[in-house]
Formats: structure tokens, sequence, C-alpha cells
């Protein structure tokens, strides 16, 4: 498994939402190897960004599943945080617009509004019910992943706004994108 085994828009199938997991298989436990080695991958032939978070769907598997990376400043530590059937029951704390991208949007980048707080319940690997509380950069990662489970890309809640569009270079700054050649012609929205 690797990052080729991450779709992309415009597939699909990233605005199917994905079901819920009933029992933890070996299928469901395989599925998690996978999205953790494909974010991994992904991560080591980019320079400028590092692989945070994926969800099932990414590696076009429809369950309701998210990993998120332990280390966010490390790319040497390759050890995640499994979350089954992830449901935000509570946000709080502000709403806030800041820089987002996705594994499977590449090089596109957006001003996208997210609440600064959320809490979360799952499941872990070991079907536990557990809750945390996230605040920043983690409560985006949260939101982020859990539209995915939902078939919500993070383009979606800027819809219409070009203004909130940005593209990466090659040296890894965020410039403005053409909205109408990059995002309307390239069919990334719905
Ligand atoms: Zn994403």
């Amino acid at each position: 498994m690797s990052k080729e085994d991450i779709i992309t828009l415009p597939n699909p199938h990233l605005r199917q939402k994905s079901q819920r997991v009933g029992v933890i298989t070996d299928e469901i436990k395989q599925i998690i190897a996978n999205m953790e080695a494909a974010t991994i991958s992904w991560d080591q032939s980019r320079d400028h960004e590092v692989g945070v978070a994926l969800a099932a769907t990414q590696i076009d598997k429809l369950y309701k599943i998210v990993v998120i990376r332990n280390n966010f400043d490390n790319k040497d530590d390759h050890s995640f945080t499994v979350f089954i059937n992830p449901q935000i029951v509570k946000h709080e704390g502000q709403v806030e617009a800041d820089y987002e991208g996705c594994l499977s949007v590449p090089n596109v980048y957006g001003k996208v509004p997210r609440h600064t707080k959320v809490k979360v319940k799952a499941l872990g690997e070991d079907g536990k019910e557990f809750r945390v509380t996230a605040e920043g950069f983690l409560a985006r990662i949260f939101q982020h992943e859990i539209d995915h489970t939902n078939g919500v890309v993070f383009i979606d809640n800027i819809k219409g706004q070009p203004e909130a569009f940005f593209r990466l270079d090659d040296k890894g700054k965020l410039e403005p994108l053409d909205y109408e050649k990059d995002v309307r012609n390239n069919s990334l929205l719905w």
C-alpha cells in the first residue's frame, strides 16, 4: 500500500458517505494498516508538507475510520492514533478560518472556517469507546477528517469563494490560485 493508492478528486467516491464499522475484523485491521502505510508513503514523497491524517475513504474503503499522526513535527515518528466511527459530540470555541490541505486534493489549499475546539468520541482499535477534546490544529484535523467520513471534502466548505483558494508553489509557498482554471475546470467541486 502506498501513496498511489490514495484516491484524488474528481473521483466521486470522495463524495460518498462511509458506513459505520460493526465488528473490528481482520479486514478492518488491514485497512487501518494500509491507511497508515499510504500516509507515510505520501509524506515521504513531499518536501514541504506533512501527511498528518487520513480517512479510509481516501484509500477507497467506505468505512468510518480515521488515523491521525501522533507527532506532526517529526516526519520520522510513524505512529498514529486510530479513531473508528469518530463523531463530534460538541463544537466549542470560535470559528476561525485557516489554511488546510488534503492528500486527496493535490497542491490545493484553502482557508476553511472551523471551530477551534471539538469534543470527539470514537472506538479504538481494541473496540473500546474513548473521548478526546481537541483544540487548535488538532480540532481542525478532526473536523476535516470526520467530514471525509460523511462524503465532504474540505473545498466543499469554501465553494464559491475564489479568494479562499491557494496553491503550493515548488518552493513550498502558498499563492492564490486561478479559481476558474484550477478548481472549476479540473472538476474539483461537486
Ligand atoms: Zn483530507
